[in-house]
C-alpha cells in the first residue's frame, strides 16, 4: 500500500533520513523502531507531507505523494498523530473529535464515527462533554487516535502513543491499533521507542539507525533476534 523509495530527508545541514526504503502491506501494523534520533518521526512527517524530502519518493496504492500539497495526502485517507498527541485542550472531547473529520462533507457519516470512537474507547465516551485539559495522558492519547479515525483513515501514522504512559495504558492502545487492522482493515505505521510493546502487535518492523534501515523483518523474527535486540532496540 505504501512505498517509500530512497528517501532522503533532512533540517538544514542535518541529514535524518539517509535514503530509506520501505513497504507497507496494506491490512498490516509495521513498527518503526530505533534509538532518539534514529530519524523515525522525521520519516512519519515525511509521509504525511509535513516535510518535503530532498529526494525519493512516497508512493501510496501506486500514486505519487512526494509533492502532493498536505490536504490532499489527507483526503487520500492518510491521518498523522503527532507524538505528544496534539488535542486542543480548550475543546472538550466530542469538539475534538469532532475536528478530526470535519473536513469531510458528509455530516452524518461524521456523527456516527464519532459515535463508533465512543464504542472503541468508553472513557472518551463519559468525559465527552469535558474538556480535553482535564483528561489524563493515556485517556490525551485515546483522544488523539479517535479524532484521527474521525476522519476515516485508511493509514494511520503514530508517533509514540506510549510515551509516558503507564503499561497497562500502553497495552490497551497497542490492542487498540491492532484491532483497527483486524476488525476495520486500516493499515498503521507505529513510531515506537518501546519496541518490545511494538513487536507484540506488529506484524514487520524497521529498525532506522542514524537515518537509515538496518533490519526490516517480521516482528516476531526481530524479537527473536538476540544481536539486534541488544544492538539497537535496549531489550
Ligand atoms: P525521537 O525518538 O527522539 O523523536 P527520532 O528517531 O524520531 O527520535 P527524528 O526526530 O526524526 O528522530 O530526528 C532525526 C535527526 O534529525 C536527529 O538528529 C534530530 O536531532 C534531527 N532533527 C529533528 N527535528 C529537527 C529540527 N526541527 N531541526 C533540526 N534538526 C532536527
Amino acid at each position: 500500500m505504501l512505498e517509500v523509495r530512497g528517501l532522503v530527508a533532512g533540517y538544514g545541514a542535518v541529514r535524518a533520513l539517509g535514503g530509506v526504503d520501505m513497504s507497507v502491506a496494506e491490512g498490516s501494523v509495521t513498527a518503526v523502531l530505533g534509538a532518539n534520533g534514529a530519524g523515525k518521526t522525521t520519516l512519519l512527517r515525511t509521509v504525511s507531507g509535513l516535510l518535503r524530502p530532498r529526494s525519493g519518493s512516497v508512493e501510496l496504492d501506486g500514486r505519487d505523494l512526494t509533492r502532493a500539497p498536505v490536504e490532499e495526502i489527507v483526503r487520500l485517507g492518510v491521518a498523522h498523530v503527532p507524538q505528544s498527541g496534539g488535542v486542543i485542550t480548550e475543546l472538550t472531547v466530542r469538539d475534538n473529535l469532532r475536528l478530526g473529520g470535519l473536513w469531510r462533507r458528509d455530516r452524518a457519516g461524521l456523527a456516527r464515527r464519532v459515535a463508533e470512537m465512543y464504542e472503541l474507547f468508553p472513557p472518551l465516551a463519559e468525559r465527552r462533554d469535558r474538556l480535553a485539559a482535564t483528561l489524563s495522558g493515556g485517556e490525551r492519547q485515546m483522544l488523539a487516535l479517535a479524532r484521527a479515525l474521525t476522519g476515516g483513515p485508511r493509514l494511520l501514522l503514530v508517533d509514540e502513543p506510549s510515551l509516558g504512559l503507564a503499561p497497562k495504558v500502553v497495552a490497551s492502545l497497542m490492542a487498540v491499533l491492532r484491532r483497527l487492522c483486524d476488525e476495520d482493515g486500516r493499515t498503521v505505521l507505529l513510531v515506537e521507542q518501546n519496541a518490545r510493546s511494538a513487536l507484540s502487535v506488529a506484524d514487520r518492523a524497521v529498525v532506522l539507525d542514524l537515518g537509515s534501515v538496518v533490519a526490516s523483518e517480521p516482528a516476531a523474527t526481530l524479537a527473536a533476534d538476540d544481536r539486534l535486540r541488544h544492538a539497537y532496540l535496549g531489550f
